[in-house]
């Protein structure tokens, strides 16, 4: 029997991206995702910043690529182990004891979204009309969102809150989720385009639009669509006698209190490592202190988790938007390559 060349741990962009790159390099490839359907995170959005792509137009072709000769596909495949069988050939074991094995490993298990109810004082889960980012693109996405079957007279106010489990000691995430500022821009534009009189704030610590046509959409959101942004973090969020919910916050431009009433709020939950890569970071003890895993050299081979043929690639490594996940599992794949070339 001829030995695999590349087990893939995911079927997420990541692991997909890398899957394609390297059956075209000519290479076999196993692909394993511990849920029913492959797409990981991407299956959940409905448009992409900063350009309202639909993410279909992203997934489908990700998805028909793996349809190769080389690659061999296992859904609800769900690795809890892996490990270096012999000096060439490392095995991952999934929940029931199947046993696969390839030349070279990559991790490519992605991330979590953190768990809003984490954050007590904003009431998710208890109040309905505290919703997160994440279930605000399936409302817009299913034609569910819940604004728009009332009065047109009577105005609405939709808050956004930022950095929702990041850049938060109290919940041990320092590190910024890099992609939930745009996130909330785009979402503010695509409310806004469904409810014309609404008004909508985002309450921020920090703005970052630091890639190619952020600032110009934050731009755009205020200039053409109104949308306000308040710099502040907010305290608390309670519910108010009419059934909306009533936010408690700081404008720490103005050095004032500030109290508003809203009919919804948006919390922009942060990113995690996904159990799947603490867990795997574990086994090979190659992990940071939140549980990313940690690769060899964070400038040269960014990709190389250890040298004898374990790598990494996409938000199982730290937060990535789609694109940079993509880039980034092509760049594994030619360091794969490159290794398997040796
Ligand atoms: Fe906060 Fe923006 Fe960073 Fe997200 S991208 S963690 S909202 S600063």
């Amino acid at each position: 029997m001829t030995t695999i060349d590349t087990i893939i741990i995911g079927a997420g962009p990541a692991g997909l991206e890398a899957a394609r790159r390297l059956a075209n390099l000519g290479h076999t490839v196993t692909l394993l995702e511990k849920n029913s359907i492959a797409g990981g995170k991407l299956t959940l959005w409905d448009k992409l910043f900063p350009d309202f792509t639909p993410a279909e137009d992203v997934l489908t072709p990700l998805l028909n690529n793996v349809n190769h000769k080389n690659i061999t596909t296992h859904l609800k495949t769900n690795i809890v182990t892996i490990y270096k069988k012999t000096d060439s050939l490392w095995c991952a074991v999934d929940e029931n004891g199947n046993e696969f094995s390839a030349k070279t490993i990559l991790i490519a298990s992605g991330f979590d979204v953190f768990d809003a109810r984490r954050k007590e004082e904003y009431g998710y889960g208890i109040y309905p009309n505290v919703v997160t980012s994440v279930d605000l693109e399936k409302m817009i996405a299913d034609k569910s969102f819940p604004l728009l079957d009332t009065s047109a007279e009577k105005r609405k106010t939709v808050a956004f809150i930022q950095c929702v489990g990041s850049r938060d000691e109290k919940v041990g995430n320092h590190f910024c989720s890099r992609n939930c500022c745009i996130c909330a821009v785009k979402q503010a534009i695509e409310v806004k385009e469904l409810i014309a009189n609404a008004d909508i704030y985002c309450f921020y610590m920090d703005l970052r639009m630091f890639g190619q046509s952020y600032e110009e959409l934050y731009r755009r959101s205020q200039q053409d669509f109104g949308v306000n942004f308040i710099r502040g973090r907010v305290s608390e969020v309670s519910p108010t006698f009419d059934k909306r919910v009533a936010l408690k916050a700081e404008d720490t431009l103005l050095s004032r209190p500030l109290r508003l009433t809203c009919d919804m709020v948006v919390l922009m939950v942060g990113m995690e490592p996904s159990n799947g890569t603490s867990t795997l970071g574990k086994l090979v003890n190659k992990h940071d202190n939140y549980g990313y895993i940690k690769c060899a050299d964070n400038h040269d081979g960014n990709n190389i988790v250890t040298a004898d043929g374990l790598f990494a690639a996409g938000t199982c490594k730290r937060q990535m938007s789609v694109t940079d996940t993509t880039n980034d599992a092509c760049t594994a794949a030619i360091t794969i390559h490159e290794y398997l070339a040796k």
